[in-house]
């Protein structure tokens, strides 16, 4: 990312006095929160009920999502439970991580999928898919009842048995913690209130299950991947108001790995990213039921840690899923098998709770990283997802089968694709905080207050803002203005320049009695800059503002098999050999536009400007059928003579 610039009162406008700021002077306060606990408490994501997305590339995006969802059939979906349960049914079972011999079964059946269309039911209005949410709630209350027990999963309770027996099973605490998420979003979002009940009865039997178990048994079982059991039981309690849950959630604590994160010591070396990174979400939402800041320092020394030294630049990390070099070591490490797409969405999730405590503009800015370079353009146009993240040079974006596949990955894809909407803006009190600059309006009621954000961004390097107020307050509205904004960064409201601009990385904070009408206009300009992989000078990414820049490298074998895998494998077969990074023709000195040109600023196309062959560029995320790479071959810097 780029440095920093400190600057001040960049802007002067002779219009700008008349305009009428709350306050003494007409100009705007710049706040930079510098991951200290912000004095006003906590900000709040808005219901998604409040937020719908206007004409864009994630409008577009959420709509395939949404006909993707659409496809699948409840009561294929509820054939494993079902037959768990003793229940007959005649649907043919999914396949891939839903087959009925595969131990992950569920995961997605009774879990993403319920989570993703409890999603799109709040966050676009979505009745089709809200109704099929109601259905497969109303199979699994069967099939619970039947059982009897609170338990309630597509497999029978003999994979917790092999767990507690050391026998090899994948993670059925995995599974079950995604099925109980499934059920609190419904509940939350899509408001049935049986689903509640199902996942009370799903942690009481969690609870009660490691009664009488010892806490070295426990422990054992616990390093086999258990999702974010500890979260979903703090959301249960926080829902329930019943500490019960609360306790239940401790149980799935592991000091262990906790403990040197506390003492801010980085020993992920060798562990699996996304096992991990949900544990880390659970203390984050431990550390807001509670209080207790340990959690909390946890919670942002590990996100903080990762993102500075185990990231690239697309805004992911991980190596065969694992966190396998020390910190700042990625040397070597490009590969298919980078950068699984669950752990992005992990992330985030934890970015947009560590935001909440802070204000800090250095999470949204990670988000956005994330959002258009990783999780942007990991969908095609049928609704299926990535699973890896290729970062050697040459490969391509493979995606999971309709009907086959059913990862993990697929699952978090169907939910980050079902709300684009959650991390626009935020509030706190009576402010308004714009954190990303996507098409989106958010309708306050309870304020009277209507702001629609209408932006083309990123092809548009300008975001605006229209209010619509049925009533005259001061508030306050914050602007991110991201760490890779410019000098050139602007904001006018009503057509009159401000005099000030916040700091890059920081939030415009602009307090004014604000009246129906009023458009404020935020004009970010771009340039080009470029992020070595850490610990290897030799190899660089181009970036355009928050954009990673890929290299277009031809086309990408059109063999289905390596297109799409019709199986629960994650990589295809037989791949070829990387290629060798694309030569920049630059050395590692040289700055980004020595080596780089802008071809075209609305369809954001770029060239190589050097003498080693001409390379076309565009952003990541609009890589579709092409093979790429996200990084360069820079040359060794000349000696200075
Ligand atoms: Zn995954």
């Amino acid at each position: 990312m780029m440095n920093r610039s400190r600057r001040n009162f960049l802007k002067t406008s002779s219009g700008a006095a008349s305009f009428c700021l709350f306050g003494k002077s007409a100009v705007a306060q710049a706040l930079s929160h510098a991951g200290s606990e912000h004095p006003s408490g906590k900000l709040e994501p808005f219901p998604l009920t409040s937020i719908r997305l206007g004409p864009g590339i994630f409008k577009e995006q959420e709509e395939i999502n949404a006909r993707y969802l659409d496809s699948l059939a409840v009561d294929r979906l509820l054939h494993s439970f079902r037959m768990t349960a003793g229940l007959s049914s005649s649907a043919t079972p999914y396949k891939g991580w839903e087959d009925p011999a595969c131990e992950l079964r569920g995961h997605f059946a009774g879990g993403h999928f319920l989570s993703a269309v409890a999603l799109a039911s709040a966050a676009s209005g979505n009745a089709t898919l809200k109704g099929r949410g109601d259905e497969l709630v109303a199979g699994l209350a069967a099939c619970q009842k039947k059982i009897g027990t609170g338990y309630l999963s597509a497999y029978p309770t003999e994979l917790f048995e092999h767990l507690a027996q050391g026998k090899p099973v994948w993670a059925p605490f995995y599974t079950y913690h995604k099925i109980m998420a499934g059920l609190l979003d419904m509940y939350l979002l899509a408001g049935n209130t049986d689903a509640l009940q199902i996942a009370e009865g799903m942690g009481q039997w969690a609870q009660e299950y490691f009664v009488g178990i010892s806490i070295d048994q426990r422990m054992r079982m616990l390093r086999t991947e258990y999702g974010g059991m500890n979260e979903v039981l703090v959301n249960l309690a926080a829902v329930t108001k019943k500490e019960r849950y609360l306790d239940a959630a401790h149980l799935f604590e592991q000091p262990g790995f906790l403990d040197p994160l506390a003492e801010r010591r980085d020993e992920l070396q060798g562990l699996h990213a996304n096992t991990h990174v949900p544990k880390i979400i659970g203390a984050a939402r431990m550390y807001e039921a509670t209080g207790d800041r340990r959690y909390r320092e946890i919670a942002e020394y590990f996100l903080a840690e990762v993102l500075a030294v185990r990231n690239y630049a697309i805004g992911n990390t991980s190596l065969d899923e694992h966190w396998k070099t020390p910190p700042g070591q990625l040397k070597g490490t490009l590969a298919w098998t980078n950068a699984e797409c669950c752990v992005a969405y992990n992330l985030m999730k934890l970015e947009r709770l560590v935001f909440g405590w802070t204000a800090d503009a250095r999470w949204m800015d990670a988000y956005e990283r994330s959002l258009f370079n990783c999780r942007l353009g990991t969908q095609n146009s049928q609704g299926l997802k990535q699973y890896f993240f290729p970062l050697a040079a040459g490969y391509w974006r493979t995606y999971n089968s309709p009907e086959e596949s059913f990862w993990c990955c697929t699952g978090t894809g169907v939910e980050e694709f079902a709300k684009f909407t959650d991390t626009v803006f935020f509030r706190r009190g009576s402010d308004v905080y714009v954190n990303q600059f996507i098409a989106a309006t958010l309708d306050w009621k309870d304020e009277g207050l209507v702001i629609e954000q209408v932006t083309q961004f990123p092809r548009e390097q300008a975001t605006t803002l229209k209010i619509k107020s049925t009533r005259s307050m001061p508030r306050t509205i914050h602007i991110r203005i991201p760490a890779w904004a410019t000098q050139d960064a602007a904001v006018t409201v009503n057509g009159l320049a401000l005099e000030a601009m916040a700091d890059p990385g920081s939030y415009l904070a602009l307090r004014r009695t604000w009246q129906n009408g009023d458009t404020i206009v935020i004009s970010l300009p771009m340039q080009l800059h470029q992020e070595p992989l850490l610990g290897d000078g030799s190899a660089t990414a181009a970036l355009y503002g928050p954009l990673v820049l890929a290299a277009d490298l031809g086309a990408a074998p059109t063999d289905e098999a390596y297109r799409i895998i019709h199986s629960g494998d994650t990589v295809p077969k037989n791949l070829p050999a990387a290629s060798p990074l694309p030569n920049s023709g630059a050395d590692s000195g040289a700055k980004t536009d020595q080596w780089i040109q802008l071809e075209s600023k609305q369809d954001l196309r770029f060239t190589t400007a050097g003498e080693s062959g001409k390379y076309q560029l565009m952003p990541m995320y609009q890589i579709g059928d092409q093979r790429y790479s996200v990084y360069w071959q820079m040359q060794a810097l000349k000696k200075q003579t």
